[in-house]
């Protein structure tokens, strides 16, 4: 801490003045461990009455009282958390009440605004370290120059001025985390948010860690089903997995993560909804929401509101995942959602610019690829060493006019395992979710999917495809062959099938049935609006009348073809009794 300090002069402040053994003891003391010739000036002050604060440059030597309560509160707090090492610990506070000397540098604040302050003096500090300043508010150190270093401030600035003085911590940031936050309210520095009272939490994360190594993870083998047939079917998701949903605003983004929560009920998978810079009142409500279907028994928020200041916004993904990563490390299945990257990113280039850092493409800085980087390949899915646990990340994305080939889109689509694109046009057609099946890809869900459905899925996507191919040339034609007819009804009814209502997931078992009835051709002569209400009736009828059939295709290896065969046999008989 010393090794920078260039000073040859000390201050020692006190109210008594000290005796000449004392100052002697001082100036010994310093020049041992200085390792040159020290002078040591008395100070008269009544600041610190019954004892002494020495002054070396920026290095503070605090025999005050305040200073020896704040070595007790560390040394309390401590006992608190490492309860095995109490008894030693006890001995040691007791004989060596007397306390030893903390040195602290402080700096100076040179300017202060817009959540960003610039701090003079601290030589030693390093990138992402802690601050404290007036009043106990906190900044993180974001931006290291020769002279001086950029910080990015966790509250309101106001009571910091020109001048006053700031303490290095030594730690980085870091949230608290435990099991107490299920069901929690929280903003992006762990405090509650919901008027429920303090959290109880014993263990503590940095926000930022390295991701697991390739030897820490294992492939992406388990379903993380949404309970929405046109992404369980085409598009699956893997434990571990990180699936982008992208689109413009209002197609259905928030709708598709929301759901893929509430369907995890009884899944035992703990969920974590990252907001950012959405509006307070639409998180609120959200919140409700997901109380109304019991969601929040396994779900955390975490809420970084548009009214937050960027430096607030800009970690609140970072601590979403430490709280994730707690429950992966423990084995558990985590799924977390990011909502959304682009406001993120956005909160970045404006830190980035009021740091003085040099924009580029869009003007945002050169690092902002490694901002999400960093952050999505910390999902995983840990060998079973480790304890077998995941984290699967399903980030957001915003785009304007649907423009996938900006600069954060294409980022954040070259980083994760896929993307499920929502179009605007499909939207407001009726089609919802309005996931463009031919944009839209997993790359490594496939793996997770579970036998059943892989079988079941077939050909759909092909047959959408070639519907797509052939509403468009036969959108002029009046005579139409039946064949044809027949593949254009068919294919309609696909993409009717596809149709679903928010909070409405189906179950893996619903999904297959459906899926080996639509392929089977069985909603051919039912009328296109009332495709949706068929397939309810359909579900209704199997689980009346053959309740086996869900419990074999849940338990069986698969869809063998003679299961199929009786799928249809059985769907069949609800389409002759429904005429
Ligand atoms: P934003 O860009 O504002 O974040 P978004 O893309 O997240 O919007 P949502 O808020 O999820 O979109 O949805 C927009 C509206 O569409 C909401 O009112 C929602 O209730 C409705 N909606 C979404 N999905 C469905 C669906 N499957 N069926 C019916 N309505 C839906
Ligand atoms: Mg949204």
């Amino acid at each position: 801490m010393s090794s920078f300090n260039s000073n040859s002069r000390a201050y020692l402040y006190s109210a008594e003045k000290p005796t000449d053994a004392q100052m002697e003891g001082f100036v010994k003391f310093l020049s041992k461990k200085y390792n040159r010739e020290i002078t040591v000036s008395w100070v008269n002050s009544k600041e610190f009455p019954g004892g002494f604060r020495l002054e070396i440059g920026n290095d503070v030597y605090d025999w005050s009282k305040e200073g020896k309560f704040e070595q007790l509160r560390e040394k309390l707090s401590y006992l608190a958390k490492n309860s095995d090492n109490v008894i030693p610990l006890m001995k040691e506070t007791v004989h060596s009440w007397t306390p030893a000397a903390i040195a602290r540098e402080v700096g100076t604040v040179l300017t202060v605004g817009d959540g960003i302050a610039t701090v003079e003096g601290l030589e030693n500090v390093t990138f992402g370290e802690i601050l404290i300043f007036t009043d106990g508010i906190r900044g993180m150190v974001m931006e290291l120059r020769r002279d001086e270093v950029g910080v990015i401030l966790f509250s309101d600035e106001a009571p910091i001025m020109e001048g006053s003085s700031v303490y290095r911590t030594g730690k980085t940031a870091g949230i608290p985390v435990g099991d107490g936050f299920i069901g929690r309210v929280i903003n992006p520095l762990g405090e509650p948010i919901d008027g429920r009272g303090v959290i109880d939490s014993k263990n503590y994360r940095p926000i930022e860690s390295p991701a697991p190594g390739i030897i820490d993870r294992q492939p992406v083998n388990r379903p993380m089903e949404t309970g929405l047939l046109a992404i369980d079917s085409m598009f699956p998701i893997g434990r571990g997995q990180r699936e982008l949903i992208i689109g413009d605003r209002q197609t259905g983004k928030t709708a598709i993560a929301l759901d893929t929560i509430t369907n995890q009920k009884g899944k035992d998978v703990i969920c974590i909804y990252v907001a950012i810079g959405q509006k307070a009142s639409s998180v609120a409500q959200m919140v409700n929401n997901l109380r109304n279907k019991g969601a929040m028994d396994y779900t955390i928020i975490v809420n970084a509101s548009a009214s937050d200041a960027a430096p607030v916004q800009y970690i609140a993904p970072y601590a979403g995942c430490a709280l994730g990563e707690y429950f992966m490390q423990k084995g558990e299945d985590v799924l977390i959602i990011y909502d959304d990257l682009s406001k993120h990113a956005i909160a970045y280039r404006s830190l980035s610019l009021l740091l003085d850092r040099s924009p580029g493409r869009e003007a945002y800085p050169g690092d902002v690829f490694y901002l999400h980087s960093r952050l999505l390949e910390r999902a995983a899915h840990l060998s079973d060493e480790l304890g077998g646990g995941s984290m699967t990340a399903l980030p957001i994305v915003e785009t304007q006019a649907g423009d996938v080939s900006a600069y954060i889109p294409t980022n954040i689509i070259s980083i994760t395992d896929g993307q499920i694109f929502l179009e605007t046009a499909l939207f407001f057609e009726g089609q919802r979710p309005a996931v463009n099946v031919g944009l839209s890809v997993s790359r490594v869900g496939g793996d997770a999917q579970t036998k059943a459905m892989k079988k079941a899925t077939g050909t759909l996507r092909l047959d959408l495809a070639q519907y797509r191919e052939m509403e468009v040339f036969t959108q002029f034609s009046s005579d139409l062959d039946d064949s044809t007819k027949n593949q254009l009804l068919y294919g309609k009814g696909l993409m009717r099938i596809l149709r679903q209502k928010q909070y409405k997931p189906y179950s893996g078992e619903d999904e297959v049935i459906l899926l080996v009835c639509a392929l089977g051709r069985l909603f051919i002569p039912v009328p296109e609006k009332e495709i949706n209400k068929v397939s309810e009736e359909l579900l209704q009828y199997f689980r009346q009348n053959r309740p086996d059939i869900a419990d074999r295709i849940r338990g069986s290896e698969g869809l063998p073809d003679e299961m199929k065969k009786e799928i249809l046999a059985v769907g069949a008989e609800f389409m002759a009794k429904r005429k």
